[in-house]
């Protein structure tokens, strides 16, 4: 555990030492064998079925995958063993998600039934509640659908126009509405269904089995990708729900939601890189074996830029992922140990890094995006057609912005949280911005003060880039106050500056605590990707900045800021053509994502 544990958000005004992080090569035996049996269990029982998961021509493929995978244990990492799970670490979950991410459409149905589906009931159910749904689901005899969504309720979930009304002799709800895009509707045994209770303003959450009838659906959604996964519409029509089926307390339905997402958040964005990494090893194989004018592709620069940029995002992404992870099982580890409930803590302990599930979620799908983009491109016509390796990835992939919370809400997600923290006195960040303001009108002091440390200049870049995005946001809040949740373009740009930056201190950490335990010679590849993605977090910071800048600034005020910008985002030149080269040269060799 950190030594004063680090709190959600305050990685924007505190420095992290590289010990106190976890990093990826620091999974045990264990959790590296939980990783095997997943991606063997992708390989051997997932993949040679992709086609007809997609084709839809057998509803039962996908529950009986489920079941296998129920029978290996893998729908029941994060249940309690009393539960009938194997109780992991938050982390050895998110290794989970990492490891089913690969499985395309399967990836889907899995997360949805473990994380969304089953979690509601396991963190806010009673015990009672618990006994009869959870080591069902666990196990997987019983599969799990969650329904927030309605067709005039997306994004604005709260507004939805489910109703539950009170049977005349109180031993029931009849529930009535209509619920959309329902992740494994067509399958379900149980369902999360959220409504409102008579004229209550907010939702309230309850347990509804297949079997209490008043459910009809419509047939599959015709999607763009992830075909494999079942999405339906579905009707309750006066569905008779008794009353101990209230999940929590009336009106909670909302936090219940927003809680449950958070976990699947960043859930979402460590399966989404597990893709990712599928997605490269099929790209590096293709350059290898593909020959044009007389040459492998993977001796072309182009190529080798674009190998060397989808490995090293991926790499940063995931591991500024486990780094929260872990800050999530150290806060829950606290919590427990001053007495709360492991439920109770759980949440408490996701809650307090909300935000940055909400900024690896966005990060960890957009990731994902490039990623198949860009494999798409190496495999030219083949990356296009429908029988080579890369179509059925760049499809899927697309979904991952949209849905638990899109990329927009949690970029505005991600500030709103941050500003409410400061607001509650939770994280004093307009000390530090003040601090920058003030910085701003002293004389720079230049030079170099020689240290040669692995990373010393790095981390000085990483320190002003902080700045950058405090100076920014500080002056941002200043001038628009209240107004600032109105202007969505300069949120989006303090979102981005904000998560390029937490992933490149992730990535800066990670391979220094690498180093400390393998020596520099033999992380040279790993060097290489943490510069090269700290020149993309300046950049980032530039484009960003500035636009934010000239969006609220203007006369001396805007000329002030930008000469601050300009300040809090010099780095020193380095040859990044040379270091993608070696990147790609290292993963070309490998012929897969090699980390
Ligand atoms: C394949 C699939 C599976 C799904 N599975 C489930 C499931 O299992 N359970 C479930 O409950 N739901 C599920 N969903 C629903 C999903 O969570 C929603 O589609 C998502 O939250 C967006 O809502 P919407 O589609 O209504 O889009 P809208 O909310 O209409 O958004 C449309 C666009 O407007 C933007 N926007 C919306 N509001 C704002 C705002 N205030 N400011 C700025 N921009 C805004 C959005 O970012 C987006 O770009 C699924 C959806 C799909 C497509």
């Amino acid at each position: 555990m950190e030594k004063t544990a680090i709190k959600g958000g305050e990685f924007l005004i505190r420095d992290t030492d590289a010990q106190d992080i976890f990093i990826p090569e620091e999974w045990n035996e264990e959790q590296q064998m939980i990783a095997q049996t997943c991606k063997d269990f992708i390989e051997t029982e997932v993949f040679p079925h992709l086609d007809e998961l997609d084709s839809q021509k057998n509803p039962d493929l996908m529950p009986s995958l489920l079941d296998k995978a129920g029978e290996l244990g893998l729908l029941g990492t994060s249940v309690p063993e009393s539960l009938g799970g194997f109780g992991m670490s938050f982390n050895t979950t998110m290794l989970v998600s990492e490891a089913t991410g690969r499985g395309y459409s399967f990836a889907v149905a899995i997360s949805a039934h473990t994380g969304i589906g089953t979690l509601p009931i396991l963190y806010y159910g009673n015990e009672e509640q618990k006994q009869k749904y959870v080591t069902k689901l666990a196990t997987g005899e019983w599969k799990a659908a969650y329904c927030l969504t309605e067709p005039d309720a997306g994004s604005d979930a709260n507004s939805g126009k489910t109703k539950a009304v009170l049977s005349e002799d109180g031993k029931h709800y009849l529930i009535t509405g209509q619920k959309m895009w329902i992740t494994n509707g067509g399958f379900a045994d149980v369902f999360i269904v959220f409504a409102k209770i008579d004229d209550d303003k907010k939702l309230s959450a309850f347990i509804i089995e297949k079997s209490f009838g008043g459910i009809t659906m419509n047939e599959e959604e015709k999607k763009m990708g992830i075909k494999g996964s079942s999405t339906r519409q579905i009707f309750f029509n006066d569905c008779k729900v008794p009353v101990e089926n209230l999940l929590s307390e009336r009106e909670n339905g909302f936090k219940i939601a927003v809680n449950i997402l958070n976990v699947g958040r960043i859930k979402l964005g460590a399966g989404s890189l597990g893709g990712a990494k599928e997605s490269i090893t099929e790209a590096v194989k293709y350059a290898n074996e593909r020959k044009q004018f007389g040459k492998s592709l993977n001796e072309f620069g182009a190529i080798k830029h674009k190998i060397a940029e989808m490995t090293l995002k991926v790499y940063a992404s995931i591991g500024a992922h486990y780094r929260a992870g872990q800050n999530i099982d150290d806060a829950y580890d606290k919590f427990v140990a001053d007495g709360m409930e492991p439920g109770p803590a759980r949440l408490k302990s996701l809650e307090e890094f909300a935000i940055e599930c909400a900024i690896l979620k966005v990060h960890g799908s957009e990731v994902l995006d490039y990623v198949v983009d860009e494999a798409v491109q190496i495999g030219g016509g083949m990356g296009y057609s429908a029988d080579g390796p890369f179509d059925r990835g760049y499809r899927d992939s697309r979904i991952n912005r949209i849905f638990e919370g899109t990329n927009e809400i949690n970029r505005m997600l991600t500030i709103d949280m941050l500003l409410k923290k400061a607001m509650k006195g939770q994280l004093d960040i307009m000390g530090p911005a003040q601090a920058v303001a003030q910085e701003l009108v002293s004389v720079p002091s230049f030079g170099d003060d020689g240290d040669e440390a692995l990373f010393a200049k790095e981390k000085k870049v990483l320190k002003n880039l902080k700045k950058a995005g405090l100076m920014v946001a500080g002056a941002a809040v200043q001038k628009l106050m209240q107004k600032l949740g109105d202007e969505q373009e300069i949120l989006m740009n303090l979102a981005d500056m904000l998560s390029e930056g937490y992933v490149a201190e992730s990535v800066l950490l990670r391979v220094e605590k690498l180093v400390s335990m393998r020596g520099e010679d033999a992380c040279q590849v790993e060097i290489d990707m943490a510069r090269v993605f700290l020149h993309h977090a300046v950049d980032v910071a530039v484009a960003s900045g500035k636009e934010a800048i000239f969006a609220f600034a203007e006369g001396d005020e805007l000329r002030l800021m930008l000469m601050g910008l300009k300040r809090f985002t010099k780095i020193e030149p380095m040859n990044l053509k040379d270091a993608r080269r070696r990147i790609a040269d290292y993963v070309i060799e490998k012929n897969e994502y090699p980390f």
